[in-house]
């Protein structure tokens, strides 16, 4: 199918959804800087496994192996800007044609760009806890010790700190997939951004959505499972053709 032809079908699916809702992964962010960490072959990332270091065990037993490894994502993300993607999410929420962004990102950039109801499946930096006093903290408590390549602690007992995103080895925030499972047990209509759905269980809901009789439309360089029974597939950069469906909504709604 021709682009054109594309983006008419996911135009007319889109405007006429009543639940539409989006998942959105790592791939929506990388234009706004912040690394795909589970990527392999990235860059200095390829060196280590990153269900290994990026694991709540590592943090336990090797905090300085744990931060070493992290600090350049969370320097990357402390310094990143929303795009047009994030933007146009925003934008689609606000006239009433999004119901929420369900994300696999810890970036915080949906809230940025003005998102209001962002389910974060894997949490988020905004806040870390003490790993001993369970002290919660902001977000600086961890940034100014990395800057020195210190390992982040507790201002009270000295207890090292955990960013609030989940690691590898620990568990979903279950209140949380709660509420994304209530949106897409009602979607009509789920956009997929920036994810190759191969991480479980977010990589699940584009299935289930299908499988309730609703519409699937995937925006990803890379080929998904769910390609098979999308209603449409992009495959380039996913900024221009979300903003061109937003502005598409817009209008019908005006
Ligand atoms: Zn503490």
């Amino acid at each position: 199918m021709s682009r054109e032809a594309n983006l008419e079908r996911a135009s007319e699916l889109l405007c006429r959804a009543e639940h539409a809702v989006a998942l959105t992964g790592a791939g929506i962010s990388t234009a706004s800087g912040v690394p795909d960490f589970r990527t392999p072959g990235e860059g200095l990332w390829e060196k280590a496994d990153p269900m290994e270091v990026a694991s709540i065990h590592t943090l336990r037993r090797t905090p300085d192996v744990f931060y070493r490894w992290v600090r350049p994502i969370i320097a990357a993300m402390a310094s990143a800007q929303p795009n047009s993607a994030h933007q146009a999410l925003a934008d689609l929420e606000a006239i009433g044609q999004l119901k929420a962004v369900i994300t696999q990102n810890i970036d915080g950039l949906h809230q940025m760009a003005g998102s209001r109801r962002v389910l974060e499946l894997h949490g988020h930096v905004r806040t870390a806890t003490c790993l001993q006093c369970f002290r919660k903290w902001p977000a600086e408590q961890v940034l100014e010790p990395i800057r020195r390549n210190d390992v982040p602690r507790c201002a009270v007992c000295a207890g090292v700190l955990k960013p609030d995103a989940i690691l590898f080895g620990e568990q979903l925030p279950a209140d949380v997939f709660g509420m994304a499972m209530e949106h897409i047990h009602q979607a009509d209509l789920i956009l997929v951004i920036g994810s190759s759905l191969m991480v479980m269980p977010a990589a699940k809901l584009p299935a289930l959505v299908h499988a309730n009789g609703g519409q699937v439309l995937v925006f990803n360089r890379q080929p998904t499972y769910a390609d098979a029974f999308a209603a449409a597939t992009f495959r380039g950069d996913a900024a221009d053709i979300l903003a061109e469906l937003a502005q598409a909504c817009a209008a019908v709604r005006r």
